[in-house]
């Protein structure tokens, strides 16, 4: 190693004085030339020469990517409407809308306007829900895990939980049923087999200490062949015999059966809640299309004992969250839920699909390819939605490198990467078609 190069690096201060960055605020500027320098150091210590301009080069170029922050939008190619990683649901323009005029200024979010005094911040949405669920009242907190540990801390802790064996499943990774039973203080009765559980397994667990029966919705996966599981009405069954309460954690969220039974055979929340079940909870920003939350419908006394839980305090959700959720509602209830942007994915016909395909092609020069793509989000695992994508290649690149330009793009472009890097055109907008265009082009 030669020590000499070390010695050409610069001060930090000959940077932040270049002509070039005056006027820009300090914080930013320092902590670029920071890095910039950092990165040089390391190349010094592979016995690269620093080269002051290339330095400078590469101050601007972070404090730009610093200044424009690190959560940005992205082009979702991958065909999957409901992609954890790329923030699962996209929200309807009105909901951005409404979310704009409620959080701008002030707002009524736990103020009653009839009586002057304080108000509840959760009869706002519940309101909606109540009509869309047929359940007697609502709650929503931080997301469904939250939901799920809440429920089970407010009736089971220190008491019985009893659950399928075949139900308990994890959910990308940090999410583990037995896990979260655990951390809420609730004993975990597991009943039936991985394969087969039935009511009088549930019937047979009950003891003095017996305080809630779960269901739980197995999401992400299936269990196929000779199985068999006790249903929603019979798991209720038997809680309401032991003088138990029953609840499910139905995982994704579905209002109003609207989609194709090949892609979604779930029936909707309110199909579920009248199969007496006590408490239901699902997430927000899946099959729902709104935002992250954890939605628990059920009986008024049940949603009331929740709310007087001091973790309710810790788990409860923003002005943001209720004023999303509350025009997300209010679309499904005004028959306009295929201005949900996942619904409309999801419920996209295959001729459109291949129109917006061609036209891609016609646009970047790619080939047009039938695919299938998952729903993504947890929801109908087995589906796999047939789309069309447009196959690209660029000569002398491999599909990881040209891959790699892509996510590194100005607005980044998330493709399907195999052989070849494809576009799913069924999470795609035509307004996206132009930033495709444009980070092709670069390469040309
Ligand atoms: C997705 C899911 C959860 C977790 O929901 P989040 O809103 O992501 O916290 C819990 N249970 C089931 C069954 C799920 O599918």
């Amino acid at each position: 190693m030669d020590s000499n190069l070390f010695r050409l690096l610069p001060k930090m201060d000959r940077i932040i004085g270049e002509q070039r960055f005056q006027g820009l605020p300090k914080l930013l500027l320092k902590e670029a030339a920071k890095r910039a320098v950092e990165a040089a150091r390391a190349e010094a210590a592979a016995g690269k020469e620093p080269v002051y301009e290339d330095i400078l080069t590469d101050t601007a170029k972070i404090y730009s990517e610093l200044s424009g922050g690190s959560l940005k939008r992205v082009i979702n190619a991958t065909g999957v409407p409901i992609h954890t990683n790329l923030g699962r649901s996209p929200l309807p323009e009105c909901a951005a809308d409404e979310l704009k005029s409620i959080v701008c200024g002030y707002s009524n979010l736990e103020f009653d306007t009839e009586t002057g005094k304080r108000g509840d911040r959760y009869h706002h949405a519940a309101e909606y829900l109540k009509i869309l669920t047929g359940a007697e009242d609502a709650v929503i907190v931080n997301n469904n895990a939250s939901a799920v540990f809440l429920v089970l801390n407010t009736f089971a802790k220190g008491k019985e939980a009893v659950v399928s064996r075949g139900e308990l499943v994890e959910i990308g990774g940090s999410f583990r049923v037995p896990d979260v039973m655990k951390q809420s203080g609730a004993k975990m009765v597991e009943v039936g087999t991985t394969n087969k559980t039935r009511k009088a397994d549930y019937d047979d667990a009950v003891t003095q200490k017996t305080a809630l029966m779960m269901k739980v919705h197995r999401s992400n996966y299936e269990i196929v062949g000779f199985s068999e599981e006790a249903s929603l009405c019979e798991v209720a069954q038997s809680a309401a015999g032991a003088g138990c309460i029953s609840y499910y954690d139905a995982g994704s969220g579905l209002f109003v059966q609207h989609l194709p039974d090949d892609i979604c055979r779930d029936r909707t929340i309110a199909d579920f809640m009248s199969s007496g079940i006590d408490l239901i909870s699902f997430s927000g920003d899946k099959m729902a299309g709104g935002c992250q939350a954890g939605i628990i419908a059920g009986k008024k006394t049940l949603i009331n004992k929740l709310k007087k839980n001091p973790l309710m305090r810790m788990l409860r959700v923003d002005k943001m969250t209720i004023a999303v959720l509350q025009s997300v509602f209010r679309l499904y209830l005004t028959g306009r839920e295929n201005e949900i942007p996942v619904n409309r994915m999801l419920s996209e016909g295959i001729e459109v699909l291949g129109l917006r395909a061609a036209k891609l092609a016609a646009l970047i020069g790619g080939k047009v390819v039938s695919t299938k793509s998952t729903v993504g989000g947890g929801s109908c695992p087995m589906t796999e939605m047939k789309s069309f994508g447009v196959e690209v290649s660029v000569k002398g690149m491999s599909s990881a490198a040209l891959d790699r330009h892509l996510r590194r793009w100005e607005t980044p472009v998330i493709a399907r990467v195999g052989e070849k890097v494809c576009f799913d055109v069924r999470t795609l907008d035509e307004r996206d078609f132009e930033t495709i265009l444009n980070a092709l082009g670069a390469l040309k």
